[in-house]
């Protein structure tokens, strides 16, 4: 397996270190707040110092994450989250850098950062909450949105093929692809862990059901479909099977850890981190590498 890579300062942390003073302003019954829960569980059974934790989203419901979690936060621009987490990444790798957003944020608007950081394998983590619908703007349809699916923008039903994010992250190199339920606060939490201690960029698709715009794709409607990849011994190290269980949907939709993978990282392949974090670099050149650099260009 993979080394655990997370920056730790003690054993556990205590999960009130991690609650903030803002309660979360999303509707009652909300998936999203099953997702917040399972993640200050994460990090909390982790050992990550808040101080040592970042987490950055871009503009949706699930974008006001970083406010309901005590570390430190960015609240970024509509899809643009994975560019800025990826500067918070270089620019300090020591710290855990973890991304949250929803399905529109990342697989609309921000795809092309979201295809970009996977083949790069940057170690970071990237939580994206999937309702299937643009409910900031009160229930749109979004790329994940089912086909036939009547939302407020397609009344007499959705005519696109839904994007498929597991596939996709798997294609695109991700080096850990999972899948959970904000239904399954347990299962939810062991996924979370595993994917902060992955070393690389890991995705995990968070089915987080809309309670107010979307009445197809609701708990029920996952309850009577989803098991669990690791009861049916699934091989995560196995890409091809990966591949053939992230295109499972409709009557069973798999949960867990599709694909992991060791590789190396950019921070480890990068040589502008030999001489540690460029945070902790000095700025400038001293006399000597001026020289040598001068002479090179002679
Ligand atoms: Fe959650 Fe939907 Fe309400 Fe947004 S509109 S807070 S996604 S239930």
């Amino acid at each position: 397996m993979p080394e655990v890579t997370v920056v730790k300062n003690t054993t556990t942390t205590p999960i009130t270190e991690f609650r903030s003073k803002v309660a979360p302003d999303w509707c009652p019954g909300c998936g999203d707040f099953g997702v917040l829960s399972a993640l200050q569980k994460a990090v909390s059974n982790l050992g990550i110092d808040n101080k040592d934790l970042v987490v950055v989203s871009g503009i949706g419901c699930s974008s006001n994450l970083p406010g309901f979690i005590k570390s430190y936060g960015m609240h970024t621009l509509h899809g643009r989250s994975i560019a800025v987490a990826t500067g918070v990444k270089l620019g300090n790798p020591d710290l855990n850098v973890v991304i949250t957003g929803g399905d529109g944020d990342g697989f609309g608007i921000g795809v092309g950062h979201f295809i970009h950081a996977m083949r790069r394998n940057i170690n970071m983590t990237y939580i994206v909450m999937n309702n299937q619908i643009y409910g900031l703007t009160t229930g749109q349809a979004s790329p994940t949105t089912g086909r036939d699916h009547k939302t407020k923008s397609t009344p007499l039903g959705n005519i696109e093929y839904p994007f498929r994010p597991e596939g996709v992250a798997l294609m695109g190199g991700a080096t850990f692809v999972a899948r959970g339920f904000s239904g399954d606060g347990t299962q939810l939490t062991q996924i979370y862990e595993k994917a902060i201690a992955h070393k690389g960029f890991s995705v995990v698709v968070t089915m987080s059901p809309c309670v107010t715009y979307n009445k197809l794709n609701t708990y029920s409607w996952f309850r009577e479909r989803v098991y669990k990849l690791e009861e049916e011994n699934h091989d995560t190290n196995n890409f091809e099977g990966a591949i053939k269980k992230s295109l499972e949907w409709d009557n069973r939709i798999p949960l867990g850890i599709f694909y992991q993978a060791d590789k190396p990282t950019y921070e480890e392949s990068e040589a502008a981190y030999r001489l540690g974090p460029l945070s902790k670099q000095k700025l400038g050149l001293s006399k000597e590498d001026w020289n040598t650099l001068y002479e090179s260009f002679k």
